[in-house]
Parts: C-alpha cells; sequence; structure tokens
C-alpha cells in the first residue's frame, strides 16, 4: 500500500497537539507532498509516534520539533529534531538497545521502558531504510532516517 508521509506524520501530530500546546512548544513540519513510500501504514506510523513522543518528552517547555524531509539521489532523507536535552556521547551507542535508558531516576519519572528507540530501528530496517543519531547535550538531538525512493507506477492515459 502506498502511503502518503506528508499526512501519515500530520495524523501522528494530530494525536499530540494536547501535548503540544501545554509545553507550549512549536512544530516544524516540512514533507513534500510527493513523498509516498510503499509500507503497513499501521508498522510505518510508529516509528514516527516513537521518535516525537520522544522529542516532545525530552524538550523542555517552550523547545521547538522539525519534521523534514528531502530527496537525496535516489533516496528520501527525514529529519526528525529537537532542541531538548540532548544525548551524551558516551550513550549514544546505546540507545537502540532494548531497555536502555539515558537517566534511570529522570527516565522513571517519565514512566517509559526503554523500548520505543528498539522498536523504531527495527521498523526502519523492516522497510529497508537506515537511521542515525546526532545530539549533543543541552542543545538537542537529531534522528536521521533514509529510505529508498520508490515511487508509484504511474498510470498510463
Ligand atoms: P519508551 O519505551 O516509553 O519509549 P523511553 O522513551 O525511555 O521509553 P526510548 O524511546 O527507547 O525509551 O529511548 C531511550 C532513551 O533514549 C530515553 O530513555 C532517553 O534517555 C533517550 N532519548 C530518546 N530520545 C531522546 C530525545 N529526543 N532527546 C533526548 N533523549 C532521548
Ligand atoms: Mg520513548
Amino acid at each position: 500500500k502506498w502511503v502518503s508521509v506528508q499526512s501519515l506524520i500530520q495524523s501522528v501530530i494530530k494525536t499530540m497537539e494536547d501535548q503540544i500546546r501545554e509545553k507550549e512548544m512549536t512544530l516544524d513540519l516540512n514533507i513534500p507532498e510527493d513523498f509516498q513510500i510503499e509500507v503497513d501504514p499501521d508498522r510505518f506510523r510508529q516509528i514516527f509516534i516513537n521518535l516525537l513522543s520522544n522529542a516532545i518528552t525530552y524538550t523542555s517547555p517552550g523547545g521547538k520539533v522539525m519534521v523534514a524531509a528531502w530527496n537525496k539521489q535516489d533516496h528520501w532523507v527525514l529529519k526528525v529534531a529537537d532542541t531538548g536535552i540532548g544525548i551524551p556521547p558516551e550513550d549514544l551507542p546505546r540507545i537502540f538497545e532494548r531497555f536502555y535508558r539515558v537517566d534511570k531516576a529522570r527516565a522513571r519519572a517519565s514512566g517509559g521502558t526503554g523500548l520505543g528507540l528498539a522498536i523504531v530501528k527495527h521498523l526502519v530496517e523492516v522497510h529497508d531504510g537506515k537511521i542515525h543519531v546526532e545530539s549533543e547535550v543541552g542543545k538537542g538531538t537529531t534522528f536521521t532516517l533514509t529510505f529508498e525512493r520508490k515511487q508509484p507506477e504511474t498510470e498510463e492515459k
């Protein structure tokens, strides 16, 4: 099934509107309309539920979340970035591990399980994609996803 990534991400953001408003966060969305991908929409949606809920959880009130996508040769590049607390360099290599959380005390207070990113990585790979993270403590975190660019066959007229 061909899915519009723009409307899929918009539908995820809709479910998070209240949190975004309560934390007075800014959200920047820049996804080309022709970004389509052949996926299981529910599994693909889970990637953005997990990444965006992290971006909101680990960013202080007044912060910013950005989602943008563009073409690069035969790939789609998609970034989910925030101006949040960041991840220390020594923890970065482990954040995709199941149950790994950076700060146990802080993480417990925010009540997750540490599975979100392990699921994200799995689902990105299921869709033949790659995921990469960059972060700076106190500045923010950027997840970069790349997917092979395929297009639905356009119908002969
Ligand atoms: P859950 O299973 O509910 O998602 P979680 O958010 O703790 O729990 P992950 O989503 O796998 O688990 O993230 C693992 C850890 O990586 C988090 O506990 C947090 O410390 C760190 N982390 C993830 N995303 C961000 C982010 N955008 N900014 C800062 N730290 C992050
Ligand atoms: Mg999470």
